[in-house]
C-alpha cells in the first residue's frame, strides 16, 4: 500500500508534468505559473507533507479550519484565501492569509483596507463573473472598470488581477478567452495587475492556454473532497 506521502509525490509530480505540457504547448514557461494547492478540508498533516515536497503555496476558503491549520506550517508558506468573505470574518482573515483571490464587494475591500498596517500590504484578486450571474459571486464586466478604479485607490491592498472560476455548461476555454480580453482591457488601465488566476482540477490546462498565472488545484492533487 502507498503511504500517503507517497501518493501525493506522485500526484504533484502528475500534476506538474501536466503544467509543463500545457504552458509547451501555447508558448508559455512552467515559471510564469503559480501553482496553489487548495488544502481546504484536508488536515494539516498533509499540507505539512506537501511543504516538505517543496510546495509553498496553499489555498483555503473557511476562515476557521485554515486559521488553526496555517500556525501548525512554517512561516515561509503563502496562504490564499479563495471562499465567499464574510464580513465579520475579513479581520480573522487578514490574520493569516496573504492574498484574497474573492474580492468582488467594495465594503470589503474598504474593510479590509483598513485592518491592513501599512507595513503588511495585502495581494488581492478581483473577482470577476464569466456568466453574469452574480449570486455565484463576482463582478459582472459591465461593472468592472468602476469597481477596478475604487479598488486599486486603497493604500493597503496590492491589486494584482484577475480572478474568475468557469461557468458551468461551457467549454472552460471559451470562458477564460473572455477573462483574457478583460484582463488585457485591465492591465491598459492598471498596468500592475497583470495576474489571473484561474483554472482548477478540471479546466487548468484550458486556464493555462488562456494566460492564467495562478491555478488552483485541489481535488486532483488531495482526492475527492
Ligand atoms: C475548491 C476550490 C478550488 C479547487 O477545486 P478543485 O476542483 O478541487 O481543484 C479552486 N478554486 C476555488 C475558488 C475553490 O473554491
Amino acid at each position: 500500500m502507498k503511504t500517503r506521502s507517497e501518493e501525493l509525490r506522485e500526484n504533484l509530480d502528475s500534476i506538474k508534468a501536466r503544467i509543463n505540457e500545457a504552458t509547451k504547448s501555447s508558448g508559455r514557461n512552467s515559471r510564469e505559473i503559480t501553482l496553489i494547492v487548495v488544502t481546504k478540508t484536508f488536515p494539516a498533516s498533509d499540507v505539512k507533507i506537501l511543504y516538505d515536497l517543496g510546495v509553498r503555496d496553499f489555498g483555503e476558503n473557511r476562515d476557521q479550519e485554515a486559521s488553526v491549520k496555517s500556525t501548525e506550517l512554517p512561516d515561509d508558506c503563502r496562504w490564499h484565501f479563495q471562499g465567499q468573505i464574510q464580513s465579520n470574518k475579513l479581520k480573522s482573515i487578514a490574520n493569516w492569509a496573504d492574498v484574497l483571490h474573492s474580492i468582488d464587494n467594495l465594503a470589503h475591500a474598504r474593510k479590509l483596507d483598513s485592518l491592513v498596517s501599512s507595513d503588511a500590504n495585502k495581494d488581492i484578486f478581483v473577482q470577476v463573473s464569466l456568466d453574469n450571474l452574480p449570486n455565484r459571486g463576482g463582478v459582472v464586466p459591465k461593472l468592472l472598470a468602476e469597481f477596478l478604479d475604487e479598488v486599486s485607490a486603497f493604500p493597503h491592498l496590492n491589486f494584482r488581477g484577475l480572478m474568475a472560476v468557469a461557468p458551468l455548461g461551457e467549454e472552460p476555454v471559451v470562458a477564460f478567452k473572455r477573462l483574457k480580453e478583460l484582463s488585457d482591457q485591465v492591465i491598459k488601465v492598471h498596468p500592475e495587475a497583470r495576474e489571473i488566476s484561474a483554472g482548477m482540477s478540471n479546466d487548468f490546462e484550458a486556464a493555462i492556454s488562456q494566460g492564467a498565472t495562478h491555478i488552483r488545484i485541489g481535488s486532483q492533487m488531495l482526492g475527492v473532497r
